[in-house]
Parts: structure tokens; C-alpha cells; sequence
């Protein structure tokens, strides 16, 4: 038989329900600085207060921002901490794998935003992402396609060249946030790395055709979609052409896209004209700054 709960006096009953409501206020007050990383989890783990010492660890992670409940669960599960486990309850060795986790994460308080460039071929988009590949602000996803390597290009740098059976499989496997076909080939952007990124406060940069923004837009509202516009028709013509390498059939074929694809200009949120690339990115930069803070807002 289950022994009976010990009889309490109303005054006993009373202290005991304000200890537990003060414990909860204390506890609430701790998230709330987690989340604005006033405080850090090795903090709220190294405090002699009974309160927080009584606190899940489930709920110290899912307070850090940019760690959310998957995460969460996927860094206990890595230090072994059992999914209940309260922090006076750690061991050592737990503590240690937790600190090594929260080394690797380095989550940034504030998310990052989710950047759509479109535009014409030939309007220098390549330029402009391998730019923002080198400010730390900005993370540029790497798409698949299924098209083959151009000279100089390398798989896992530039795209990862996927052959049809597995472009279809990650498909089947919602791995893409994203596909479309363009110009005879399939091209998709990979989903895994682009949450990791923006928990870690990147602006996500993804450089797609127009069918793929317009994909993104219906399953991320929140992003920010550019069209990156040429100076001018004229000028786009001849970076087209100048290009080249192409037969007179396949150079026609360009322009007529590069001319359905400035129609599409009006569905993103901005267009900016590419006069010089540097004052395209503060530009960008700070589109994506104001952005950000509405989309928090919201
Ligand atoms: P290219 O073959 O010249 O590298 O790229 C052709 C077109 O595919 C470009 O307009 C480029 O923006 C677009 N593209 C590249 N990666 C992706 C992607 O992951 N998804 C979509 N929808 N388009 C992409």
C-alpha cells in the first residue's frame, strides 16, 4: 500500500505553495535572461539556488535561443542525459559533454533571416554570392543539380552535382526546401543546413531562379525575397552576349529568358539595380537588417 502523503497544517500548506509559486517566479525570470543571453546556462547550472537546481535540463536548453526543442532533445540524447533529468541531478561526466555541446553550438541570440536572390542571368548574381561568401554575416547556401560540372567548378563548393536517382531520392525524402528545373536540368536547395545557420544568426543567402523564390515564399513568408535588376536592358544584352561562348541559337534562348524573368521583377519584396557590387551588399545589408527586426516583431 502506497504510504499517505503527510498531513499538513493550513499554514504549512500555505508556506509550501508560496515556496512553489516563488520557485516558478524564479524559474520564469531565468528563461527570460537565457533568452536574452543576460545569462548563460552555466550560470543557472552552477547556482546554489534550490529552485533552479530543481529545473528539468530540457527546459534550461530549450530557453538558449536558437536551440528550440529538436535540438534540445538531440544534445541531451549526444551527452546521455536522460530526457527528465534536472540539473541537480548531473553528473560529471554529463556536464562535461554539455559544455563541449554548447562550445560547438555558439548559438547567436538573435536569428538569422532568410535571403532569396533572383534575377537574370548575366546580371553578376555569381559575383555578388561569392562576396557575400566572405562577410560573416551571411551563410550562401550550396544547392544540388543535376546538370554537369562546368570547368573549374567543384562538388561540394560550388553545387553538389547529384546524378537523377539521387536528386530524386532526396525528393521523395523532403530534403529540398526547394526545387525547380531550368534550362534542362534540375537544380534544389538542400534543407538541413539552412535551419542550422540561421539558429546560428546567419542571414541565409540563396541564389535561385524565380519558380524556386516563388517555392520559398509560400513555405517561409519571413524571407526576404531580392530581384537583382542590370542597369539596364542594354547593358544586360551585351553581358549576355559578350559572353561569348555560346552558339547564336543558344545566346537568343538567354535573352528570351533573361526578358521573362525581368517580368517577374514586381513579386519580390525588392529590386536592387547592380551598378557596383560593394554598394549592392550594404544595400542588402541593410534590407535585411530592418527586415529582420519586423519579422521579430511579428
Ligand atoms: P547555373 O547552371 O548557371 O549555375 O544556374 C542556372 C540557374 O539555376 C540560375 O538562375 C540559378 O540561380 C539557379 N539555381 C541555382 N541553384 C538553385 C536552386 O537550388 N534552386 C533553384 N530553384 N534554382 C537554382
Amino acid at each position: 500500500m502506497k504510504p499517505l502523503p503527510p498531513k499538513l497544517t493550513t499554514e504549512e500548506r500555505q508556506a509550501a505553495n508560496a515556496a512553489a509559486s516563488a520557485a516558478r517566479r524564479t524559474r520564469a525570470a531565468v528563461k527570460v535572461a537565457l533568452r536574452t543571453s543576460e545569462t548563460s546556462i552555466f550560470d543557472v547550472i552552477n547556482s546554489a539556488d534550490p529552485a533552479l537546481q530543481r529545473m528539468r535540463v530540457r527546459e534550461l536548453l530549450e530557453a538558449v535561443p536558437g536551440i528550440g526543442k529538436l535540438r534540445a532533445e538531440a544534445i541531451m540524447e549526444r551527452a546521455k542525459i536522460s530526457p527528465t533529468r534536472r540539473i541537480a541531478g548531473l553528473g560529471r561526466i554529463q556536464l562535461a559533454a554539455l559544455k563541449g555541446e554548447m562550445a560547438i553550438t555558439k548559438v547567436d541570440p538573435k536569428r538569422g533571416l532568410l535571403v532569396v536572390m533572383s534575377g537574370p542571368g548575366g546580371v553578376g548574381k555569381s559575383t555578388i554570392t561569392r562576396a557575400l561568401k566572405s562577410d560573416p554575416r551571411f551563410w550562401v547556401s550550396i544547392s544540388a543539380t543535376t546538370r554537369d560540372p562546368r570547368a573549374g567548378e567543384r562538388d561540394g563548393v560550388d553545387y553538389y552535382f547529384y546524378n537523377d536517382s539521387k536528386f530524386d531520392q532526396t525528393i521523395a525524402q523532403e530534403g529540398f526546401l526547394e526545387w525547380a528545373e531550368f534550362a534542362g536540368a534540375r537544380y534544389g536547395t538542400p534543407m538541413e543546413p539552412i535551419e542550422h545557420w540561421l539558429a546560428l544568426g546567419k542571414n541565409v543567402v540563396l541564389e535561385i531562379e524565380i519558380e524556386g523564390a516563388r517555392q520559398v515564399r509560400s513555405v517561409a513568408p519571413h524571407a526576404l525575397l531580392i530581384f537583382i535588376a542590370p542597369p539596364s536592358w542594354e547593358e544586360l544584352k551585351s553581358r549576355l552576349l559578350g559572353r561569348g561562348t555560346d552558339s547564336p541559337e543558344r545566346a537568343a534562348a538567354r535573352l528570351a529568358l533573361a526578358e521573362i524573368e525581368m517580368a517577374s521583377a514586381g513579386e519580390f519584396d525588392h529590386t536592387l539595380i547592380n551598378h557596383q557590387v560593394e554598394q549592392l551588399i550594404e544595400e542588402l545589408v541593410s534590407l535585411a537588417t530592418s527586415h529582420q527586426e519586423v519579422a521579430q516583431q511579428e
